[in-house]
């Protein structure tokens, strides 16, 4: 490529000082300008890597530090597959419907939801999600995220509301969606019913009572439970059918304390002999078993809580108090009646909300239901097909299908959703769907096509007024992202398809592999019969500095932009890359420092390249294995393309901190400490200046450190950009450093010879570093003579060899082979001396 004189200029001049601030700007502009990142429609030749990015709650207020962490992690990866020639499919999503949002409003605004009409709420939500979508895109702006905007979409907008509900239609028609009427799991504070999903499992003090029941024939016994609240709702109590104890009680009745209500003595061996006395209190409903034995049992119902979580008018004179306020009134009046014979203090688990940390209720109401339990089986072997990133996050997601107790509830009572497409008759409850091609509908506004009830001819309908699950939307993102919903009406995104689908990649946080992940899995199975994406790759937390999870109520919230402004995105990223895949990262300002310090060296060590280019040069005259190496040079490919092969393979498997971990010695060790220490004073020389060597330099320099700077680049991609715009474009063709390729490794540059040859070399150079320092000579003066003895005869030819490089870099006018070397080298053969 052809040179202007105007370049070279300008290359004299390049700055001294790296203005990461600007440069970072300019750059996010550039890429943004010239559609660096766009997916490629039309390429039909090159492979397809996709990305099934996360979609991040928009909540505008709660992004910290270990957000842009994670996100990184999977970016490091994605910009490496662009370099290695992949159409690259890397949407973003905004998940906006649901409850996180409508949370979110609701603190905000300080919003008493039954003050509110749907309308006004649903538009605070709607301008919420705008808010926060603009927020995020900044963000991932400034932190180089690079993602194809064309390519977005929020849970929220027509395309994801007609994949849900096109969704739910098919699953409908195969039989897999069902609306019951069954104990559901209850958020009482949140006001709607959840998924196994939708719950954690915390362990909570609790007290233990021993109450006292009497038998029909008379007898007391005791049983032991955390919620006396819930003795109104008792509709059996159960024992161990080898519990010797309680045989007598076969066909008995037990009458309950203060309700004196009769229930039944029933028998079940999963009923634990050694928890308190053996025999349990079954009620409608306090747990998953007790709704199992209800069921299997067909117990009797006595419902006590309602969906505030108060008790209700069977409570009788503990109708209206919440469930803890009921609970202290029955044990007071338990004691001063004395039914209760013994309490003990207990850490018990209790299912809690994961949105709001409530303990769960149940209550029974019609919802619609995903079949999961029946096919368990299906979900493990997809499991099994997907390969995981790193391998130990599998268990995680068997044991959740293995422990899965309920089918997946998807009705919430809530606003901001997608709604059903679903009415019902007002005559006959006859299910009423939407037709695919009106879809999205909202049935609240929308009448459904047809005119009578093709059941009973009635002509009235009920819209479904829940929403769904916001799962329901999200566990569709690889078939929004492949347009699935679009299949049969346009041929073009039918390729998308066949194209994306499965997608290559699932970057995700670990505390949702048994919501997105699972649930995403579940769908694709349900929908496709094949696997949503092939690779899931799974990061940890981003932590404070001392392994506490960031919130700004907690004060150690540590804001990415904060980090960016002082420090450079290129910097955070570092950061970002101290964690092995699945690890938690603590955030640690000093990563960040190091990671500025190292992007000064980068720009210093560029700028020296940069600076000594003359006019003329030529990177590609000839290619570099056909000029005529010295031993260094031979050297420093050698270990360069050594980094890279090791690079490449970690690359490969996700281990992008080792793989950055690995260049960073190189660049440090190798190209910064010692080949460019040694080949500096070629340049600086103006007694016997050498142009033949310099040129030699310059033409290994380019090629070192540009192929360097590619594999930073997935790290660093502003610094590397920059250097590469300002720089190396000159002589190179792509457009960006983001679109050039991956290196790739060169067994014919592996010189190992060079290795030994340059140990030798650098023995000296470091001795003679040290006793300069000894004679308080300044590292520049030029000596006269540098002294070398060696009791290893083999030396000789090789010192020879490399004659000039040890004269340059020990700065010495003469070396010559002499007994009186004296000072020892970390060679035990070699020795040197310096004379002035
Ligand atoms: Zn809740
Ligand atoms: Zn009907």
């Amino acid at each position: 490529m052809q040179k202007s004189e105007e370049n070279f200029n300008n290359f004299k001049d390049f700055p001294k000082n790296y203005d990461y601030q600007a440069v970072e700007k300019k750059i996010a502009q550039y890429w943004e300008d010239n559609d660096t990142y766009s997916f490629d429609f039309f390429d039909t030749e090159k492979e397809i890597f996709s990305a099934d990015t996360p979609p991040p709650y928009v909540s505008s207020a709660h992004l910290h530090v270990g957000h842009v962490m994670s996100y990184s992690q999977a970016e490091f990866i994605v910009r490496y597959k662009r370099m290695k020639g992949f159409n690259v499919f890397y949407p973003m999503g905004f998940d906006d419907n649901g409850l996180p949002t409508e949370r979110y409003v609701e603190k905000k605004y300080k919003i008493n939801k039954s003050k509110i009409t749907r309308e006004e709420f649903i538009d605070l939500c709607l301008k919420e999600t705008k808010i926060g979508i603009e927020t995020y895109k900044a963000l991932w702006k400034s932190a180089g995220i690079s993602v194809d905007y064309r390519l977005s979409y929020s849970t929220i907008d027509e395309r994801c509301r007609k994949t849900s509900q096109k969704s739910f239609i098919d699953l409908y028609h195969k039989k897999l969606m069902e609306r019951r009427n069954e104990p559901i799991l209850w958020c009482p504070q949140c006001r709607t019913s959840l998924a196994q999903a939708d719950i954690i499992i915390e362990e909570l003090n609790g007290i233990l009572y021993d109450i006292e029941f009497k038998s029909s024939s008379g007898q007391g016994l005791i049983i032991s439970t955390t919620r006396p609240e819930l003795l109104g709702a008792c509709v059996a109590i159960y024992a161990n059918p080898l519990d010797d104890r309680y045989r007598f009680l076969n066909g008995q009745s037990v009458k309950t304390p203060l309700y004196n209500k009769d229930v039944p003595v029933k028998y079940d061996e999963t009923v634990d002999i050694n928890y308190g006395t053996g025999l349990m209190m079954v009620c409608t409903w306090g747990d998953a078993e007790d709704v199992r034995k209800w069921k299997e049992h067909k117990l009797d119902t006595a419902i006590i809580i309602d969906k505030a979580g108060r008790l209700n008018e069977a409570a009788g004179a503990y109708s209206g108090l919440t469930a803890r306020d009921a609970k202290r009134a029955i044990v007071d009046d338990l004691k001063k009646l004395s039914f209760i014979k013994g309490e003990k203090p207990l850490l018990h688990n209790v299912g809690v909300h994961d949105r709001c940390e409530t303990p769960v209720e149940f209550i029974r109401e019609l919802q619609w239901f995903i079949k999961i339990l029946d096919n368990k089986d299906k979900f493990l072997e997809a499991a099994s097909e997907i390969k995981w990133y790193p391998d130990f996050m599998k268990p995680r997601y068997d044991e959740w299908v293995n422990n899965l107790k309920w089918d997946w509830n998807i009705s919430r009572q809530r606003f901001y959703g997608v709604p059903f497409p679903v009415w019902y008759c007002a005559n006959c409850g006859e299910v009423i769907l939407a037709k695919e091609d009106e879809l999205p509908v909202d049935p609240a506004v929308a009448h459904p096509n047809i005119i009578k009830c093709p059941k009973c001819g009635g002509e009235k309908f009920d819209p479904e007024t829940d929403v769904m699950d916001t799962w329901m939307t999200s566990s569709m993102t690889p078939l929004i992202n492949a347009l699935w919903a679009y299949d049969s009406r346009t041929a073009d995104k039918k390729k998308l398809l066949d194209r994306i689908y499965p997608m290559s990649l699932r970057p995700q946080a670990q505390e949702i592999i048994r919501t997105w992940l699972f649930y995403t899995v579940v769908k694709s199975i349900y929908h496709t019969g094949n696997i949503p994406f092939k690779n899931v790759m799974i990061s940890g937390w981003g932590l404070d500095k001392n392994g506490k999870k960031m919130s700004k109520s907690l004060g150690n919230f540590v804001g990415p932009e904060e980090i960016i402004n002082k420090y450079s995105a290129d910097a955070l990223r570092y950061w970002a890359s101290k964690a092995n895949l699945g690890q938690d990262l603590r955030f640690n300002e000093e990563d960040a420092v190091n990671g500025r310090r190292l992007l000064i060296k980068l720009w210093n060590a560029a700028r020296f390249l940069i600076t000594n280019v003359n006019e003329g040069f030529n990177p590609y005259e000839k290619d570099i294995s056909e000029l005529e190496l010295g031993e260094v040079d031979k050297w420093v490919i050698t270990e360069f393309e050594n980094t890279l092969k090791i690079c490449g393979n970690y690359m490969e498997s996700y281990e992008y901190s080792s793989s950055l971990k690995a260049m960073v010695d190189f660049f440090y060790n190798v190209y910064c400490d010692n080949y460019l220490e040694i080949i500096k004073n070629v340049f600086w020389d103006e007694e016997e200046e050498n142009f033949d060597r310099k040129d030699k330099a310059l033409n290994v320099m380019y090629f070192v450190s540009f192929n360097m700077i590619k594999i930073f680049a997935p790290f660093f991609p502003f610094i590397t950009e920059e250097l590469y715009l300002s720089f190396y474009k000159n002589f190179e063709t792509a457009g960006s450093i983001h679109l050039s390729n991956w290196p790739d490794y060169r067994k014919e540059l592996n010189f190992e010879s060079s290795i030994k040859i340059a140990k030798i070399l650098l023995n000296i150079i470091e001795a003679s570093r040290k006793l300069r320092t000894s004679l308080n000579l300044h590292q520049n003066h030029k000596i006269d003579k540098l002294l070398v003895k060696t009791l290893n005869n083999d030396y000789i030819s090789i010192l020879n060899s490399v004659n000039s490089d040890i004269k340059s870099a020990a700065r010495a006018k003469r070396m010559i082979f002499s007994d009186e070397a004296d000072f020892k080298t970390a060679d035990d053969n070699l020795f040197i001396k310096i004379e002035k």
